[in-house]
């Protein structure tokens, strides 16, 4: 099945950019996904195609217009009902591997990227839109984001990545960063690949990696290490109480 992703934006040039090559492009051409752009600005009303206005309050910059971004969404959504329609705004939810391998797994995702000061509020009250972010980042638009989201899903794409990797010892995936990783010489600049990673010991190349992702994480990222810790005491203490049963 094509996964089919559609991107409301006033650049589409900016489609498929970084998509067009290497793995995504590849499986664009053989047809695993499928790309639509939706110029938002065609869905304008007024002589001069009008898509922004000043913001209600005062202030800078301007602001995408309600009617306009909703004629462009519900045209979407009845090119692609069944998928997920998916705002780019840093008042998002933070985007995660959990959220895209969702997302991957469905029939697609309608993105829409905002510019400018960002969009009239009142549209995620009187639309179905996920509003996602990808990062405490302020970008210039949402067309980047948008390629981030879409280039997350893809890879998980049946075939896109090969054999090479099913993506399940990478980072998030068992909410850990991901162990480091070497590669030949031996020795560059007189630094050395560990070496149990030479040792050929299959079980003790485990233990170290786990280790590593471990320290990592907490040193790295404390509140992943936190969350971690907490999900792995809650399942423990799911585990004890099933096998005492009920009423002990
Ligand atoms: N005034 C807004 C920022 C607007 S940036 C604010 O302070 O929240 C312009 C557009 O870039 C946004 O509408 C959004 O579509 C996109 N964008 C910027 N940063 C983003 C982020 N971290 N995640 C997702 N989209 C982002």
């Amino acid at each position: 099945m094509t996964f089919a992703a559609t991107v409301l934006t006033l650049y589409p040039e900016m489609f498929p950019g970084p998509l067009g090559v290497s793995l995504a492009g590849r499986a664009l051409n053989q047809g695993t996904w499928s790309l639509d752009t939706v110029q938002i600005r065609d869905f304008a009303t007024d002589r001069h195609r009008t898509v922004d206005d000043t913001p209600a309050g005062g202030g800078a910059g301007m602001v995408l217009k309600a009617d306009v971004l909703a004629a462009a969404i519900d045209h979407a959504r009845a090119l692609r009902p069944g998928c997920p329609v998916l705002a780019m705004t840093p008042r998002g939810k933070p985007l995660s591997q959990a959220r895209v391998r969702e997302l991957a797994a469905g029939p697609g995702i309608t993105v829409v990227c905002g510019r400018f000061e960002g969009f009239d509020e009142r549209i995620f009250a009187a639309r179905d839109v996920e509003e996602v972010s990808v990062g405490d980042i302020v970008l210039s638009g949402g067309e980047p984001a948008a390629i981030m989201a879409l280039d997350a899903c893809i890879r998980l794409l049946p075939g896109v990545m090969g054999a090479a990797s099913s993506g399940t010892e990478e980072s998030f995936e068992n909410g850990l960063l991901e162990y480091p990783h070497y590669t030949r010489p031996v020795e560059w600049e007189g630094r050395t690949i560990p070496e149990v990673l030479r040792s050929g010991d299959h079980a003790k190349i485990a233990a170290w990696r786990k280790q590593r992702a471990e320290e990592d994480t907490r040193s790295r990222r404390p509140d992943l290490w936190e969350r971690h810790v907490g999900a792995r005491a809650q399942s423990a203490s799911g585990a004890r109480q099933k096998n005492e049963g009920p009423g002990s």
